[in-house]
Protein backbone atom coordinates (compact mmCIF):
# COMPACT_ATOMS: atom_id res chain seq x y z
CA UNK A 1 0.00 0.00 0.00
CA UNK A 2 1.51 3.28 -1.34
CA UNK A 3 2.50 5.73 1.88
CA UNK A 4 1.01 9.04 2.27
CA UNK A 5 2.37 11.75 0.55
CA UNK A 6 2.72 14.81 3.00
CA UNK A 7 4.03 17.76 1.26
CA UNK A 8 5.34 20.61 3.29
CA UNK A 9 3.07 24.22 2.63
CA UNK A 10 2.75 27.70 4.86
CA UNK A 11 0.24 27.74 7.27
CA UNK A 12 -2.75 30.20 5.85
CA UNK A 13 -5.27 29.25 8.97
CA UNK A 14 -4.81 27.32 11.47
CA UNK A 15 -6.72 23.99 12.25
CA UNK A 16 -6.80 20.86 10.74
CA UNK A 17 -9.50 19.19 8.09
CA UNK A 18 -9.53 15.88 6.49
CA UNK A 19 -11.99 15.08 3.41
CA UNK A 20 -12.20 14.03 -0.10
CA UNK A 21 -10.23 16.13 -2.65
CA UNK A 22 -12.35 18.72 -5.01
CA UNK A 23 -9.89 19.83 -7.63
CA UNK A 24 -10.64 23.27 -9.03
CA UNK A 25 -10.66 23.80 -12.80
CA UNK A 26 -8.22 25.98 -13.50
CA UNK A 27 -9.44 29.53 -13.74
CA UNK A 28 -9.94 30.85 -17.56
CA UNK A 29 -12.39 32.46 -19.62
CA UNK A 30 -15.53 31.08 -20.03
CA UNK A 31 -16.98 29.82 -23.73
CA UNK A 32 -19.03 32.48 -25.48
CA UNK A 33 -21.81 30.09 -24.76
CA UNK A 34 -21.43 30.10 -21.30
CA UNK A 35 -21.12 33.93 -20.80
CA UNK A 36 -24.21 35.83 -19.78
CA UNK A 37 -22.88 38.40 -23.19
CA UNK A 38 -22.60 35.47 -25.59
CA UNK A 39 -23.62 38.51 -28.59
CA UNK A 40 -20.91 40.55 -27.84
CA UNK A 41 -16.99 40.77 -28.68
CA UNK A 42 -14.89 38.12 -26.55
CA UNK A 43 -13.55 40.09 -23.80
CA UNK A 44 -16.03 42.49 -22.92
CA UNK A 45 -18.89 42.00 -20.16
CA UNK A 46 -21.09 45.02 -20.72
CA UNK A 47 -22.15 44.74 -24.10
CA UNK A 48 -25.58 45.01 -25.55
CA UNK A 49 -26.12 41.27 -26.25
CA UNK A 50 -25.59 40.73 -22.11
CA UNK A 51 -29.01 42.92 -21.97
CA UNK A 52 -30.85 41.74 -24.35
CA UNK A 53 -30.33 38.17 -23.33
CA UNK A 54 -30.62 39.42 -19.62
CA UNK A 55 -33.62 40.74 -20.25
CA UNK A 56 -34.90 37.31 -22.48
CA UNK A 57 -34.32 35.73 -19.33
CA UNK A 58 -36.03 37.99 -17.06
CA UNK A 59 -39.54 37.52 -19.30
CA UNK A 60 -39.06 33.67 -19.40
CA UNK A 61 -39.02 33.80 -15.42
CA UNK A 62 -41.79 36.27 -15.62
CA UNK A 63 -44.00 34.30 -17.52
CA UNK A 64 -42.75 30.99 -15.63
CA UNK A 65 -44.34 32.99 -12.19
CA UNK A 66 -47.89 33.88 -14.50
CA UNK A 67 -48.38 29.95 -14.92
CA UNK A 68 -49.44 29.69 -11.29
CA UNK A 69 -50.64 33.08 -9.93
CA UNK A 70 -54.32 34.52 -9.44
CA UNK A 71 -55.65 36.82 -11.90
CA UNK A 72 -54.39 40.46 -10.11
CA UNK A 73 -50.25 38.75 -9.85
CA UNK A 74 -51.09 38.22 -13.59
CA UNK A 75 -52.16 41.66 -14.48
CA UNK A 76 -49.00 43.20 -13.00
CA UNK A 77 -46.78 40.07 -14.15
CA UNK A 78 -48.21 41.29 -17.83
CA UNK A 79 -47.18 44.57 -17.01
CA UNK A 80 -43.60 44.04 -16.34
CA UNK A 81 -43.16 41.90 -19.15
CA UNK A 82 -44.70 44.12 -21.47
CA UNK A 83 -41.93 47.04 -20.42
CA UNK A 84 -39.14 44.78 -20.89
CA UNK A 85 -40.51 43.76 -24.23
CA UNK A 86 -41.18 47.50 -25.56
CA UNK A 87 -38.13 48.62 -27.47
CA UNK A 88 -37.87 52.33 -26.19
CA UNK A 89 -36.47 50.55 -23.10
CA UNK A 90 -34.12 49.19 -24.44
CA UNK A 91 -33.29 51.73 -26.68
CA UNK A 92 -32.87 54.05 -24.70
CA UNK A 93 -30.52 51.80 -22.47
CA UNK A 94 -28.59 51.67 -25.56
CA UNK A 95 -28.09 55.28 -25.96
CA UNK A 96 -26.69 55.92 -22.80
CA UNK A 97 -23.98 52.77 -23.65
CA UNK A 98 -23.01 55.33 -26.47
CA UNK A 99 -22.53 58.02 -23.90
CA UNK A 100 -19.70 55.68 -22.66
CA UNK A 101 -21.96 53.79 -19.63
CA UNK A 102 -21.11 50.37 -18.93
CA UNK A 103 -24.52 48.22 -19.63
CA UNK A 104 -25.29 48.06 -15.69
CA UNK A 105 -25.46 51.29 -15.30
CA UNK A 106 -26.94 52.45 -18.56
CA UNK A 107 -29.67 50.17 -17.53
CA UNK A 108 -30.13 50.75 -13.90
CA UNK A 109 -29.83 54.71 -15.49
CA UNK A 110 -32.91 54.28 -18.02
CA UNK A 111 -35.24 52.54 -15.36
CA UNK A 112 -33.98 54.70 -12.60
CA UNK A 113 -35.47 57.92 -14.81
CA UNK A 114 -38.36 55.53 -15.77
CA UNK A 115 -39.33 55.08 -12.03
CA UNK A 116 -38.90 58.94 -11.03
CA UNK A 117 -41.37 59.92 -13.88
CA UNK A 118 -43.89 57.04 -12.20
CA UNK A 119 -43.28 58.34 -8.85
CA UNK A 120 -43.87 61.90 -9.60
CA UNK A 121 -47.05 61.29 -11.53
CA UNK A 122 -50.46 62.57 -10.02
CA UNK A 123 -52.12 59.52 -10.44
CA UNK A 124 -51.89 57.41 -7.60
CA UNK A 125 -52.45 54.47 -10.18
CA UNK A 126 -49.14 55.74 -12.01
CA UNK A 127 -47.56 56.23 -9.40
CA UNK A 128 -48.26 52.40 -7.89
CA UNK A 129 -46.28 51.52 -10.65
CA UNK A 130 -42.84 52.32 -9.49
CA UNK A 131 -42.22 49.37 -7.07
CA UNK A 132 -43.47 46.96 -10.60
CA UNK A 133 -40.31 48.68 -12.63
CA UNK A 134 -37.99 48.97 -9.58
CA UNK A 135 -39.07 44.86 -9.45
CA UNK A 136 -37.75 44.53 -13.11
CA UNK A 137 -34.88 47.06 -12.94
CA UNK A 138 -33.76 44.67 -10.34
CA UNK A 139 -34.33 40.95 -12.12
CA UNK A 140 -32.82 41.98 -15.04
CA UNK A 141 -30.01 43.33 -12.86
CA UNK A 142 -29.64 39.75 -11.34
CA UNK A 143 -29.89 38.19 -14.36
CA UNK A 144 -26.93 40.07 -16.25
CA UNK A 145 -24.98 39.34 -12.34
CA UNK A 146 -24.84 35.55 -14.49
CA UNK A 147 -24.58 32.35 -13.04
CA UNK A 148 -22.72 32.23 -9.60
CA UNK A 149 -19.28 29.81 -9.84
CA UNK A 150 -20.12 26.16 -9.24
CA UNK A 151 -19.75 25.18 -5.45
CA UNK A 152 -18.15 22.09 -4.17
CA UNK A 153 -19.35 19.29 -2.18
CA UNK A 154 -19.66 20.60 1.53
CA UNK A 155 -16.90 19.04 3.63
CA UNK A 156 -14.59 18.11 0.70
CA UNK A 157 -11.06 19.90 0.85
CA UNK A 158 -10.47 22.56 -1.87
CA UNK A 159 -7.49 22.01 -4.07
CA UNK A 160 -6.17 24.57 -6.51
CA UNK A 161 -3.97 26.81 -7.81
CA UNK A 162 -6.15 29.74 -6.33
CA UNK A 163 -9.40 30.53 -5.09
CA UNK A 164 -11.88 33.46 -5.57
CA UNK A 165 -13.22 34.96 -3.12
CA UNK A 166 -16.72 34.94 -3.86
CA UNK A 167 -16.51 30.98 -4.23
CA UNK A 168 -15.29 30.97 -0.40
CA UNK A 169 -18.44 33.31 0.74
CA UNK A 170 -20.85 30.99 -1.39
CA UNK A 171 -19.82 27.94 0.09
CA UNK A 172 -21.13 26.04 3.22
CA UNK A 173 -17.93 25.74 5.63
CA UNK A 174 -20.24 24.59 8.94
CA UNK A 175 -19.63 20.53 7.48
CA UNK A 176 -15.89 20.88 7.60
CA UNK A 177 -13.39 21.33 4.89
CA UNK A 178 -10.20 23.40 3.93
CA UNK A 179 -8.46 25.04 1.68
CA UNK A 180 -4.49 23.98 -0.44
CA UNK A 181 -3.20 25.80 -2.37
CA UNK A 182 -0.89 25.47 -5.07
CA UNK A 183 0.04 29.19 -5.36
CA UNK A 184 -1.51 31.63 -2.74
CA UNK A 185 -0.49 33.78 -0.27
CA UNK A 186 -1.09 33.71 3.70
CA UNK A 187 -1.95 37.75 3.44
CA UNK A 188 -4.56 37.31 0.53
CA UNK A 189 -8.24 37.67 0.69
CA UNK A 190 -9.23 34.15 0.57
CA UNK A 191 -6.79 33.68 3.31
CA UNK A 192 -7.88 36.64 5.29
CA UNK A 193 -11.58 34.71 5.19
CA UNK A 194 -10.63 31.55 6.07
CA UNK A 195 -8.80 33.14 9.28
CA UNK A 196 -12.13 34.68 9.95
CA UNK A 197 -14.40 31.42 9.49
CA UNK A 198 -11.61 29.51 11.25
CA UNK A 199 -11.45 27.12 8.13
CA UNK A 200 -7.55 25.22 7.88
CA UNK A 201 -6.40 26.95 4.75
CA UNK A 202 -2.27 25.98 3.66
CA UNK A 203 -1.28 27.72 0.92
CA UNK A 204 2.04 27.47 -1.44
CA UNK A 205 2.44 23.68 -1.52
CA UNK A 206 3.35 23.81 -5.63
CA UNK A 207 1.80 21.80 -7.56
CA UNK A 208 0.63 18.58 -6.89
CA UNK A 209 -1.69 15.90 -8.59
CA UNK A 210 -4.45 13.90 -6.69
CA UNK A 211 -7.96 12.82 -7.72
CA UNK A 212 -11.13 14.24 -7.06
CA UNK A 213 -12.56 12.57 -3.91
CA UNK A 214 -9.30 11.01 -3.00
CA UNK A 215 -8.61 11.20 0.40
CA UNK A 216 -6.62 14.41 1.92
CA UNK A 217 -5.80 16.12 5.23
CA UNK A 218 -4.88 19.87 5.37
CA UNK A 219 -2.95 20.78 8.31
CA UNK A 220 -2.99 24.27 8.83
CA UNK A 221 -1.40 24.34 12.01
CA UNK A 222 2.05 22.44 10.80
CA UNK A 223 1.77 24.03 7.37
CA UNK A 224 1.09 20.92 5.47
CA UNK A 225 -0.80 18.25 3.10
CA UNK A 226 -1.81 14.84 2.98
CA UNK A 227 -2.80 13.08 0.59
CA UNK A 228 -2.99 9.37 -0.46
CA UNK A 229 -5.00 7.92 -3.59
CA UNK A 230 -6.47 4.42 -3.99
CA UNK A 231 -9.81 4.97 -2.12
CA UNK A 232 -8.00 5.00 1.46
CA UNK A 233 -9.08 7.38 3.99
CA UNK A 234 -5.96 9.17 5.83
CA UNK A 235 -6.65 9.12 9.48
CA UNK A 236 -6.63 12.98 10.73
CA UNK A 237 -3.63 13.65 11.87
CA UNK A 238 -5.72 15.12 14.70
CA UNK A 239 -9.39 15.33 15.71
CA UNK A 240 -11.64 17.42 13.72
CA UNK A 241 -11.59 21.08 14.87
CA UNK A 242 -14.51 22.17 15.47
CA UNK A 243 -14.92 25.86 14.32
CA UNK A 244 -13.10 28.56 17.45
CA UNK A 245 -15.69 31.01 17.64
CA UNK A 246 -15.01 33.93 20.63
CA UNK A 247 -16.58 31.64 23.68
CA UNK A 248 -16.25 34.90 26.17
CA UNK A 249 -19.27 36.50 26.67
CA UNK A 250 -20.27 38.20 29.74
CA UNK A 251 -18.89 41.51 30.88
CA UNK A 252 -18.51 43.97 27.67
CA UNK A 253 -15.32 46.37 29.79
CA UNK A 254 -12.03 44.81 29.07
CA UNK A 255 -8.85 46.57 30.70
CA UNK A 256 -5.23 46.54 30.31
CA UNK A 257 -3.26 45.49 33.92
CA UNK A 258 -3.63 49.23 34.60
CA UNK A 259 -7.00 50.02 34.15
CA UNK A 260 -6.84 51.53 30.88
CA UNK A 261 -10.44 50.52 29.14
CA UNK A 262 -9.88 48.83 25.85
CA UNK A 263 -12.03 48.33 23.25
CA UNK A 264 -12.21 44.89 20.61
CA UNK A 265 -14.54 45.32 17.78
CA UNK A 266 -14.83 42.42 14.29
CA UNK A 267 -14.66 42.72 11.39
CA UNK A 268 -16.83 40.55 9.29
CA UNK A 269 -16.41 39.83 5.35
CA UNK A 270 -19.89 37.99 4.84
CA UNK A 271 -22.77 39.79 6.86
CA UNK A 272 -23.68 36.22 8.09
CA UNK A 273 -20.67 36.64 10.08
CA UNK A 274 -22.60 39.64 12.18
CA UNK A 275 -23.53 36.44 14.21
CA UNK A 276 -20.22 36.61 16.47
CA UNK A 277 -21.14 40.07 18.20
CA UNK A 278 -22.08 39.44 21.87
CA UNK A 279 -22.07 41.42 24.62
CA UNK A 280 -18.21 41.86 25.15
CA UNK A 281 -18.04 42.65 21.62
CA UNK A 282 -18.03 46.90 21.19
CA UNK A 283 -19.88 46.53 17.69
CA UNK A 284 -18.13 45.77 14.36
CA UNK A 285 -15.00 47.68 13.43
CA UNK A 286 -14.97 46.83 9.62
CA UNK A 287 -17.10 44.87 7.56
CA UNK A 288 -15.81 44.49 3.64
CA UNK A 289 -18.79 45.71 1.49
CA UNK A 290 -17.10 44.34 -1.64
CA UNK A 291 -17.21 40.58 -0.02
CA UNK A 292 -20.75 41.41 -0.85
CA UNK A 293 -20.96 42.10 -4.42
CA UNK A 294 -19.75 39.63 -6.99
CA UNK A 295 -20.50 41.52 -10.10
CA UNK A 296 -20.68 44.74 -11.55
CA UNK A 297 -24.18 44.03 -12.01
CA UNK A 298 -24.38 43.75 -7.83
CA UNK A 299 -22.77 46.78 -7.84
CA UNK A 300 -25.78 48.78 -9.74
CA UNK A 301 -28.09 46.78 -7.23
CA UNK A 302 -29.19 49.22 -4.67
CA UNK A 303 -32.03 47.54 -3.46
CA UNK A 304 -29.82 44.34 -2.88
CA UNK A 305 -26.99 46.20 -0.79
CA UNK A 306 -29.76 48.29 1.11
CA UNK A 307 -31.26 44.43 2.43
CA UNK A 308 -27.33 43.83 3.58
CA UNK A 309 -26.74 46.47 5.35
CA UNK A 310 -30.00 46.69 7.02
CA UNK A 311 -29.71 42.83 7.53
CA UNK A 312 -26.53 43.77 9.45
CA UNK A 313 -27.20 46.92 11.01
CA UNK A 314 -31.01 45.66 12.46
CA UNK A 315 -29.15 42.67 13.83
CA UNK A 316 -26.06 44.64 15.57
CA UNK A 317 -28.65 46.49 17.40
CA UNK A 318 -27.29 49.68 19.47
CA UNK A 319 -23.83 48.56 18.46
CA UNK A 320 -22.10 50.84 15.98
CA UNK A 321 -21.36 49.23 12.39
CA UNK A 322 -18.65 50.01 10.36
CA UNK A 323 -19.58 49.55 6.64
CA UNK A 324 -16.75 50.32 4.27
CA UNK A 325 -17.18 51.41 0.67
CA UNK A 326 -16.41 48.98 -2.28
CA UNK A 327 -12.40 48.87 -2.24
CA UNK A 328 -12.46 47.24 -5.44
CA UNK A 329 -10.30 47.46 -8.00
CA UNK A 330 -5.91 46.33 -7.91
CA UNK A 331 -5.97 43.36 -6.36
CA UNK A 332 -9.78 43.05 -5.69
CA UNK A 333 -11.14 42.66 -8.99
CA UNK A 334 -14.78 42.96 -9.69
CA UNK A 335 -16.11 40.67 -12.41
CA UNK A 336 -17.78 43.40 -15.08
CA UNK A 337 -14.89 45.82 -13.72
CA UNK A 338 -12.63 45.69 -16.52
CA UNK A 339 -15.11 46.96 -19.21
CA UNK A 340 -15.31 50.12 -17.95
CA UNK A 341 -13.37 52.91 -19.84
CA UNK A 342 -10.52 54.73 -18.44
CA UNK A 343 -9.56 51.96 -15.84
CA UNK A 344 -5.96 52.30 -14.68
CA UNK A 345 -3.70 49.44 -12.73
CA UNK A 346 -3.55 52.03 -10.23
CA UNK A 347 -7.38 52.47 -9.59
CA UNK A 348 -8.85 51.42 -6.63
CA UNK A 349 -10.42 51.85 -3.60
CA UNK A 350 -11.88 55.67 -3.16
CA UNK A 351 -10.19 56.53 -5.80
CA UNK A 352 -11.66 54.40 -8.33
CA UNK A 353 -15.11 55.07 -7.04
CA UNK A 354 -14.73 58.72 -7.81
CA UNK A 355 -13.73 57.98 -11.16
CA UNK A 356 -16.71 56.02 -11.96
CA UNK A 357 -19.37 57.72 -9.66
CA UNK A 358 -22.23 55.48 -10.96
CA UNK A 359 -21.04 53.06 -8.97
CA UNK A 360 -20.18 55.15 -5.54
CA UNK A 361 -23.70 56.69 -5.81
CA UNK A 362 -25.52 53.37 -5.80
CA UNK A 363 -23.67 52.39 -2.98
CA UNK A 364 -24.41 56.06 -1.14
CA UNK A 365 -27.75 55.42 -1.82
CA UNK A 366 -28.28 51.64 -0.43
CA UNK A 367 -26.06 53.52 2.84
CA UNK A 368 -28.05 56.28 3.19
CA UNK A 369 -31.20 54.62 3.33
CA UNK A 370 -29.59 51.68 5.45
CA UNK A 371 -28.71 54.52 8.51
CA UNK A 372 -32.24 54.72 9.65
CA UNK A 373 -31.94 50.61 10.79
CA UNK A 374 -28.86 51.26 13.03
CA UNK A 375 -25.68 52.92 14.16
CA UNK A 376 -24.11 53.31 11.10
CA UNK A 377 -20.89 54.71 10.08
CA UNK A 378 -19.31 55.09 6.19
CA UNK A 379 -15.60 54.27 6.00
CA UNK A 380 -13.64 54.90 2.76
CA UNK A 381 -11.14 52.95 1.76
CA UNK A 382 -7.63 53.61 0.30
CA UNK A 383 -7.74 56.95 1.06
CA UNK A 384 -4.63 59.21 -0.14
CA UNK A 385 -5.72 62.29 -0.31
CA UNK A 386 -8.11 65.30 1.81
CA UNK A 387 -10.17 66.00 -1.09
CA UNK A 388 -10.89 62.37 -1.42
CA UNK A 389 -13.21 62.83 1.32
CA UNK A 390 -14.96 66.03 0.77
CA UNK A 391 -15.75 64.63 -2.85
CA UNK A 392 -17.33 61.61 -1.58
CA UNK A 393 -18.93 63.72 1.30
CA UNK A 394 -20.42 65.85 -1.25
CA UNK A 395 -21.97 62.85 -3.44
CA UNK A 396 -23.33 61.54 -0.47
CA UNK A 397 -25.18 64.63 -0.03
CA UNK A 398 -25.81 65.04 -3.51
CA UNK A 399 -27.67 61.74 -3.44
CA UNK A 400 -29.17 62.59 0.23
CA UNK A 401 -31.13 65.18 -1.92
CA UNK A 402 -32.60 63.06 -4.61
CA UNK A 403 -33.37 60.78 -1.77
CA UNK A 404 -35.32 63.48 -0.03
CA UNK A 405 -37.35 64.53 -3.13
CA UNK A 406 -38.20 60.76 -3.61
CA UNK A 407 -39.29 60.83 -0.04
CA UNK A 408 -37.16 57.94 0.66
CA UNK A 409 -36.05 57.41 4.59
CA UNK A 410 -32.47 58.06 4.94
CA UNK A 411 -29.82 59.28 7.27
CA UNK A 412 -26.43 60.99 6.80
CA UNK A 413 -24.01 59.11 8.56
CA UNK A 414 -20.26 59.54 9.95
CA UNK A 415 -17.86 58.78 7.00
CA UNK A 416 -14.41 58.28 8.34
CA UNK A 417 -11.40 56.89 6.28
CA UNK A 418 -9.21 53.82 6.22
CA UNK A 419 -5.37 54.77 6.60
CA UNK A 420 -4.04 52.34 4.50
CA UNK A 421 -1.68 54.33 2.20
CA UNK A 422 1.57 55.71 4.06
CA UNK A 423 0.84 59.13 1.89
CA UNK A 424 -2.32 59.38 4.14
CA UNK A 425 -0.91 58.36 7.48
CA UNK A 426 2.07 60.47 6.96
CA UNK A 427 -0.68 63.61 6.99
CA UNK A 428 -2.89 62.84 8.91
CA UNK A 429 -3.29 65.99 10.63
CA UNK A 430 -4.79 67.01 7.17
CA UNK A 431 -7.62 64.67 6.78
CA UNK A 432 -9.92 67.00 8.79
CA UNK A 433 -12.81 66.15 7.54
CA UNK A 434 -12.88 62.70 7.81
CA UNK A 435 -14.86 62.15 10.80
CA UNK A 436 -13.08 58.74 12.38
CA UNK A 437 -9.48 56.67 11.19
CA UNK A 438 -9.55 52.94 11.09
CA UNK A 439 -5.59 51.94 10.82
CA UNK A 440 -5.48 49.21 7.85
CA UNK A 441 -2.23 46.98 8.47
CA UNK A 442 -2.59 44.67 5.21
CA UNK A 443 -2.00 47.65 2.50
CA UNK A 444 -0.16 49.94 4.82
CA UNK A 445 2.49 47.04 4.91
CA UNK A 446 2.48 46.48 1.20
CA UNK A 447 2.57 49.69 0.05
CA UNK A 448 5.48 50.66 3.08
CA UNK A 449 7.83 47.50 2.74
CA UNK A 450 7.17 47.11 -1.43
CA UNK A 451 6.16 44.00 -0.82
CA UNK A 452 3.32 42.21 -3.05
CA UNK A 453 0.27 41.23 -1.04
CA UNK A 454 0.52 37.86 -3.02
CA UNK A 455 3.97 37.15 -2.62
CA UNK A 456 3.65 34.36 -0.21
CA UNK A 457 7.74 34.54 0.70
CA UNK A 458 6.87 38.28 2.18
CA UNK A 459 7.92 38.62 5.76
CA UNK A 460 5.48 40.90 7.04
CA UNK A 461 7.26 40.87 10.90
CA UNK A 462 10.46 42.32 9.21
CA UNK A 463 8.53 45.15 7.97
CA UNK A 464 6.09 45.78 11.78
CA UNK A 465 8.80 47.78 13.83
CA UNK A 466 8.66 50.67 10.46
CA UNK A 467 4.68 50.15 10.37
CA UNK A 468 5.06 50.11 14.13
CA UNK A 469 6.33 53.79 14.28
CA UNK A 470 4.71 55.03 11.22
CA UNK A 471 0.96 54.24 13.10
CA UNK A 472 2.78 55.93 16.72
CA UNK A 473 3.72 58.42 14.93
CA UNK A 474 0.02 58.81 12.98
CA UNK A 475 -2.34 58.45 16.38
CA UNK A 476 -0.51 61.85 17.51
CA UNK A 477 -1.58 63.30 14.26
CA UNK A 478 -5.20 61.64 14.37
CA UNK A 479 -5.04 64.70 17.80
CA UNK A 480 -7.98 62.86 19.61
CA UNK A 481 -10.10 62.04 16.73
CA UNK A 482 -11.94 57.99 17.12
CA UNK A 483 -9.13 55.79 16.16
CA UNK A 484 -8.70 52.16 15.80
CA UNK A 485 -6.84 49.55 13.65
CA UNK A 486 -8.72 46.86 11.62
CA UNK A 487 -6.06 45.16 9.44
CA UNK A 488 -4.43 42.02 10.40
CA UNK A 489 -1.59 43.38 12.93
CA UNK A 490 -4.44 44.13 15.51
CA UNK A 491 -5.33 40.21 15.49
CA UNK A 492 -1.88 38.78 16.28
CA UNK A 493 -1.27 39.48 20.15
CA UNK A 494 2.81 39.94 19.15
CA UNK A 495 1.73 43.13 17.96
CA UNK A 496 0.09 44.23 20.63
CA UNK A 497 2.54 45.62 23.07
CA UNK A 498 3.69 47.75 19.84
CA UNK A 499 0.19 48.85 18.62
CA UNK A 500 -0.49 49.90 22.81
CA UNK A 501 2.41 51.86 22.77
CA UNK A 502 1.44 53.31 19.43
CA UNK A 503 -1.78 54.81 21.56
CA UNK A 504 -4.36 52.51 19.87
CA UNK A 505 -7.28 51.39 21.86
CA UNK A 506 -9.63 50.44 19.51
CA UNK A 507 -9.07 46.55 17.95
CA UNK A 508 -11.45 45.30 15.25
CA UNK A 509 -10.33 41.39 14.56
CA UNK A 510 -11.84 38.44 12.76
CA UNK A 511 -14.34 37.10 15.69
CA UNK A 512 -11.85 34.02 16.04
CA UNK A 513 -9.02 36.11 16.82
CA UNK A 514 -10.96 37.57 19.58
CA UNK A 515 -9.61 35.30 22.90
CA UNK A 516 -6.15 35.65 21.93
CA UNK A 517 -5.91 39.23 21.93
CA UNK A 518 -8.18 39.63 24.97
CA UNK A 519 -5.99 37.43 27.41
CA UNK A 520 -2.98 39.59 25.84
CA UNK A 521 -4.37 43.07 27.01
CA UNK A 522 -4.44 41.68 30.21
CA UNK A 523 -1.09 40.79 31.00
CA UNK A 524 0.06 44.32 29.57
CA UNK A 525 -0.32 47.88 30.81
CA UNK A 526 -1.41 50.50 28.49
CA UNK A 527 1.98 51.37 27.55
CA UNK A 528 2.82 48.49 25.79
CA UNK A 529 5.03 46.92 28.61
CA UNK A 530 4.27 43.52 30.67
CA UNK A 531 2.46 43.29 33.63
CA UNK A 532 3.82 42.83 37.03
CA UNK A 533 3.68 39.49 37.64
CA UNK A 534 3.16 38.50 33.67
C1 LIG B 1 -6.06 46.42 5.45
O1 LIG B 1 -5.55 46.75 4.37
O2 LIG B 1 -5.42 46.25 6.50
C2 LIG B 1 -7.52 46.18 5.55
C3 LIG B 1 -8.13 46.00 6.70
O3 LIG B 1 -8.19 46.12 4.37
P1 LIG B 1 -8.20 44.82 3.43
O4 LIG B 1 -7.52 43.71 4.18
O5 LIG B 1 -9.61 44.52 3.13
O6 LIG B 1 -7.45 45.30 2.24
MG1 LIG C 1 -6.79 47.32 2.70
Amino acid sequence: MAEPLRLKAKSASPGIASGPAFLAEETKAPSAAERPDAATAPGTVGGFGALEKAIDISINELEHLAEGADAESRDIIDFQIEVLRDPTIAEATGARMEEDQNVVFAWVATLDAYIGELEAADEEQMRARAVDILDIKNRVLGALAGTPIADFPPGSVFIGKDMEPSRFLAHDWSKGGGIALFAGSTAGHVALLARAKSVPMVVGTGRFSAADGDPVSVDGDAGAVTLKAGGMLIPPLAPAQAPTGDMQTGSSELRTADGVQIFISININDPAEIDALDAATAGVGLMRSEFSVTSIADAANEERQLAIYRRALEQAGEKPVIIRMLDIGGDKPLAGLEDLPALSPGLRGVRLLLARPEIARVQARALLRAAVFGRLSVMLPMVTFPNEIDRMRELFREEAEKLGRRALLHRMPPIGMMVEVPAAALMLDKFGSAAFFSFGTNDLTQYLAASARDDIDADAGKAAPAVLRLIAQAVKLAAGKPTSICGDMAGNPSYLSGLLAAGLRHFSVAPARRPAIRSAIIGLNADGTRAAGE
